[in-house]
């Protein structure tokens, strides 16, 4: 059998910075180019002077983004524009329309509030994200002449996909995070009956055993539920994008369901953008909100509403979903310093 080599330049024995090189027939392929939360200088972008000192193009023939988080994708710009690559880069097209938000939200936060250098600018994540070509599920792509690759879906978060590479008679499956049971908005993984000579798989969370989302879905209602029958106010930092479309879908069913007047806020930005992403996107979405899109768009919540200032000061009960990023000097920080008396995190 043909050496097929895998070489991790994030993530491994690590959370965060997915980037995994793999080789296989002669060709060189990086699966995902993600960034490190957790630290603030060189370490946050996997290492890439492991592959060349120069420009990375002659020894890379693509790059796969498995999705939109920046532990997947961080790293990109800064290796297409600053280290180098001219080639393609692969990703479904609700990455594509998603990933430079999040790319842009947090050069924002990097470069303008903690002041790092070195960082990629609005225009390198445009001209990086001309590079993509986005992929359809299923769809069998070459590369070139000897790479092959097809997308299946991973659920997670919108637009998230495995990828099934074949190069001669040798073929792998790469996963970033993947769901294998359906939440409120997506499906479950799905995959093609395969043999790959090597299966690479996310596993930060394959030996936890998380709380049943049941319970803890009920105990959230049931919190706010309370707090907003005593007349207060609550607050609900939400930034993960799947994160805040699932507990939008949440309350809006259980108000619905106990015929609660109480008005939902959703504070204007980043995730409201999301939100019309998710719409666009629909058939991305898992079958029972695809069912209900025939009648009416799940996304158009009939008692979530866009936030407005002006409402801070309004008296009796009432729900805002913010960026938690605003609540170091936005809009968070305002809402709660008018006297929000319950918070839940
Ligand atoms: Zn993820």
């Amino acid at each position: 059998m043909p050496e097929l080599k895998v070489t991790p330049l994030g993530a491994g024995q690590d959370v965060g910075r997915s980037c995994i090189l793999l080789n296989m027939g002669g060709k060189n392929i990086m699966l995902d180019c993600g960034m490190h939360m957790g630290y603030n200088d060189e370490r946050r972008f996997p290492d890439f002077s492991y592959i060349s000192d120069g420009p990375l193009t002659p020894f890379i023939d693509c790059v796969i983004i498995s999705h939109f988080h920046l532990d997947h994708c961080g790293a990109l710009p800064f290796m297409s524009e600053m280290v180098g690559y001219t080639g393609p880069i692969y990703m479904t097209h609700p990455t594509k329309a998603i990933a430079p938000i999040l790319l842009e939200d947090m050069r924002k936060v990097s470069v303008e509030k903690k002041g790092d250098q070195n960082f990629f600018t609005s225009q390198m994540i445009k001209d990086c994200m001309k590079k993509v070509i986005a992929v359809t599920l299923h769809q069998s792509v070459m590369v070139d002449n000897d790479i092959e690759i097809k997308a299946y879906y991973a659920g997670h978060v919108l637009g998230a996909a495995m990828f099934w590479i074949k190069v001669g008679s040798q073929s792998v499956v790469y996963t970033g995070d993947y769901n294998m049971t359906p939440d409120r908005h997506l499906g479950a993984a799905w995959i093609d009956k395969c043999r790959p000579d090597l299966l690479i798989s996310e596993s930060t969370y394959a030996t936890t055993i998380r709380d049943s989302k049941r319970c803890r879905e009920k105990d959230f209602l049931k919190k706010v539920h309370e707090c907003v029958d005593r007349g207060g106010k609550v607050l609900i930092p939400v930034f993960a994008l799947g994160r805040a479309q699932e507990l939008c879908i949440l309350l809006e069913t259980y108000w619905e369901r106990m015929n609660l007047k109480a008005p939902i806020y959703f504070a204007l930005g980043l995730t409201e953008k999301a939100n019309n992403y998710y719409k666009m996107f629909i058939t991305w979405t898992n079958q029972k909100i695809r069912k209900t899109f025939v009648q009416r768009n799940m996304f158009d919540f009939k008692h979530i509403k866009a936030f407005d200032r002006q409402f801070i000061d309004n008296p009796g009960p009432m729900v805002v979903f913010a960026t938690p990023g605003m609540l170091h000097a936005g809009l968070s920080l305002q809402i709660f310093k008018n006297g929000l008396p319950t918070k839940i995190t």
